[in-house]
């Protein structure tokens, strides 16, 4: 007999919460979680409406309010303020939080639920098969336990999926993303602000907390001379910050940071069809995307639903564990899809995307609705030729 109905790889968001909606519905689930405490790690801190949705479906969004989530119902993308809650299909707004409290909130919550949380625990090593074995080290000592299902959370870096058998695919991608939580920011505190400057290939964030703290990004571009990491470079983040969206010169004025300032590669990576042999990969193990586009807490949320719902469903797992992973390939890849559309017109330096801006961009001003909404309104909008060629200007 498996110790364990699920044992989970990370107790992160994508570890924690199906972990907790599992137990909720009587498995007996592991968390095995190397961090004592949470920290700052410069990760996601918006979760677009249709993350938001998930969540709620998840029944997790009390979890998130009381952990210190603020609604933040406008978004301006330089065309102006748009209000999420009346234009988006879920008639939801964006949240946002300090990503390390959410954390908490989450793997306590699952140990709530009736999860058992192991943590300081780090996982070495992974036997897919019948009978799937975690090999693990806690307090000294190395464990070897036995599961139904593994589900391996374990993050961009994911170790797992290579324990696994798991061959990833990769997009590269020429940028980075830096960003650093920001306080004493003067800017409205109701709306998540994103600018794109194409010419520079760079686009600013500002995503509000509450009393004047913001969480802050800067994508630009790997040609650029500099490397924004390190606490020393605070000042040179937010004076390319400023010259990529000029707008921000008031917001920072008087900034300070209150968190570590890192910068990411963009790169997409992701696991086709990301479950086998009692296997199951969820969030950023299954499919890390670009940060720019601030999918990846969403796909993750969607990953838990879909995994809970498929398990739920049917007794044999193997067959679940199928079904989630087909699902999967086909979100992802709408969000990769989209994603690389975008990075086309606002981002790529490239003789191509100058000339197919020079086409795009007159027409977005006039109706911004041109833009795509699966980011705010996620990968279920059609894909299709149609909505490509609207917004890169060609009908
Ligand atoms: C710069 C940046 C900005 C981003 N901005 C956004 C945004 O605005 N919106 C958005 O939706 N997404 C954003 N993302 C993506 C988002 O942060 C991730 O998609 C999300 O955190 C994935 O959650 P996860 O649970 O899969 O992984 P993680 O949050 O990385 O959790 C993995 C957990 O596994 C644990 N772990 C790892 N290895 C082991 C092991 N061997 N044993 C035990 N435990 C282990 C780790 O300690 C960690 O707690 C951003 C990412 C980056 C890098």
């Amino acid at each position: 007999m498996p110790h364990f109905d699920i044992i989970t790889v990370g107790g992160g968001l994508g570890g924690s919460a199906i972990a907790k909606v599992m137990a909720e519905r009587g498995a007996k689930v592991l968390v095995l979680e190397q961090e004592l405490c949470f920290r700052d790690r410069v990760r996601g801190e918006l979760l677009a409406p249709w993350g938001v949705a998930e969540l709620r479906e998840l029944g997790l969004l009390e979890t998130f309010r009381t952990a210190g989530a603020c609604e933040v119902p406008w978004l301006d993308l330089g065309t102006g303020p748009r209000d999420l809650v009346a234009t988006t299909p879920q008639r939801l707004p964006a949240l946002t939080y300090s990503h390390p409290q959410i954390q908490e909130a989450l793997i306590d919550a699952a140990q709530k639920a009736g999860a058992e949380v192991r943590r300081g625990v780090a996982v070495q090593g992974i036997q897919p098969g019948a009978d799937p074995t975690v090999e693990c080290k806690g307090n000294g000592s190395v464990e070897r336990i036995t599961g139904r299902l593994i589900v391996a959370a374990d993050g961009r870096n994911s170790a797992a999926r290579k324990w696994a058998g798991f061959k990833s695919q990769r997009d590269e991608h020429p940028f980075l993303v830096a960003g650093v939580l920001l306080s004493d920011v003067s800017a409205r505190e109701d709306l998540c602000s994103i600018i794109f400057n194409p010419n520079s290939g760079t686009a600013t964030f500002a995503f509000p907390q509450g009393n004047g703290r913001f969480r802050t990004y800067l994508s630009y571009p790997m040609s650029a001379e500099y490397r924004i990491q390190g606490k020393e470079k605070l000042a040179l983040y937010l004076a390319e910050s400023v010259k990529a969206a000029p707008a921000f010169a008031g917001f920072y004025a008087n900034a300070k940071d209150c968190g570590p300032l890192a910068s990411f590669d963009s790169n997409d990576s992701w696991i086709e069809h990301p479950y086998r042999d009692a296997v199951a990969l969820i969030g950023d193990a299954a499919a890390t995307s670009d940060p720019t586009y601030g999918q990846g807490m969403s796909l993750t949320l969607r990953d838990v639903r879909v995994l809970r719902d498929q398990l739920s469903s049917v007794s044999d797992w193997d067959r679940a564990g199928h079904r989630y992973a087909q699902q999967h390939d086909t979100y992802f890849a709408n969000c990769h899809t989209v994603s690389g559309w975008f990075r086309h017109i606002f981002q790529e330096q490239t003789p191509a995307a100058a000339v197919q801006r020079q086409k795009a961009m007159p027409l977005i001003a006039q109706d911004p609705t041109r833009i795509p909404d699966h980011l705010n309104s996620g990968p279920d909008l059609p894909v299709d030729e149609t909505i490509q060629l609207r917004f890169f200007g060609e009908c």
